[in-house]
């Protein structure tokens, strides 16, 4: 499978270089040059346009940070992408948006895919993310050879278009949700004077363990927040999440204040930072 790549950030790049080392070839595409010379470097090739990356290739995945560059990028490969071709976005965008985008790819013959991620940078990098894939079974199929070089986890969550983005929100909720609980409980020890080490080692080890206290854990204890996964990002996930459960008719009654929390952060300038500085927005609530 001849595989065009857009979008070589944190994720895409980690996930692009995966696939070269599976033997499939990626042509790549992304807006910053030093990472068009990393994918030169892992043996990929630099295109010089999203219609040059796209033109000949067989599959065509976009990892973009969000619905508008999605939709804006969507617009270039639908144009120069021959029929037939499979278009998978593995992008966090509204599930609206990915229907969107299904119904604009038949129109030109392209097949689609929703196939968003969780893992984060260290799953990217170990090639041990959860992919959650909406779309046709037999496109979901023709994907996983592809999908087994990024992840471990890899599951067809519904044919209709969208499936996947809507897990994904529902597994933003959770992190936010869980990060939230858990800077407030290393506040609540610091304040109280208790070993930090000790008391998440022990966490870590009763049903309070999760993978965000295991992978945020050094952030909480160092308190820096090179990010990761921004703030922005999450902000913008928060939003998917609480516009598709309203749709659905969910209340989100803690998942709404968390969203709240989200975006103060990101109103006082902490929009670049990992979202495990929730760590700082407690912080501030506690007069540190
Ligand atoms: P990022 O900002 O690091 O990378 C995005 C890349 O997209 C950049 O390299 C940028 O050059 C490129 N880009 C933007 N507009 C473009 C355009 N018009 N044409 C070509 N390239 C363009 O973002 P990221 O952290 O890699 O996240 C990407 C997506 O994956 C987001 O939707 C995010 O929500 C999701 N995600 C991120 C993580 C994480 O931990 N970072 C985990 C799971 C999912």
């Amino acid at each position: 499978m001849r595989i065009a790549w857009i979008g070589l950030g944190i994720m895409g790049s980690p996930m692009a270089e995966n696939l070269l080392k599976a033997g499939h070839p990626v042509t790549g595409y992304t807006l910053e040059q030093h990472k068009l010379d990393r994918l030169a470097a892992a043996g990929g090739t630099p295109a010089a346009s999203v219609a040059d990356a796209v033109r000949d290739a067989d599959v065509v995945v976009t990892m973009l940070p969000a619905d508008p560059d999605v939709t804006a990028v969507a617009g270039e490969v639908l144009a120069h992408a021959a029929p037939g071709t499979l278009y998978i976005d593995m992008s966090t965008v509204s599930p609206a948006t990915a229907a969107h985008l299904a119904t604009a790819s038949a129109a030109k013959g392209v097949r689609f895919l929703d196939a968003p991620v969780s893992g984060g940078e260290a799953g990217a990098l170990e090639g041990t993310l959860s992919v959650m894939a909406g779309g046709p079974a037999d496109d979901f199929r023709a994907a996983k050879p592809l999908f087994a070089a990024l992840g471990t986890t890899v599951v067809h969550c519904g044919s209709a278009p969208g499936s996947g983005q809507t897990v994904k929100a529902a597994n933003q909720l959770i992190v936010a949700v869980n990060l939230q609980a858990c800077a407030e409980a290393v506040v609540f020890l610091r304040k109280s004077g208790v070993d930090l080490d000790a008391a998440l080692d022990v966490l870590a080890g009763g049903l309070a363990g999760s993978t965000v206290l295991a992978r945020k854990r050094h952030n909480f204890l160092d308190r820096t927040y090179a990010p990761g996964f921004r703030i922005d990002l999450h902000h913008k996930d928060m939003g998917i999440v609480t516009a598709a459960a309203r749709e659905a008719g969910a209340a989100l009654p803690v998942g709404g204040v968390v969203a709240g929390l989200v975006a103060a952060l990101r109103a006082q300038g902490d929009g670049a930072l990992d979202h495990s500085a929730l760590l700082r927005g407690v912080e501030r609530l506690s007069g540190i």
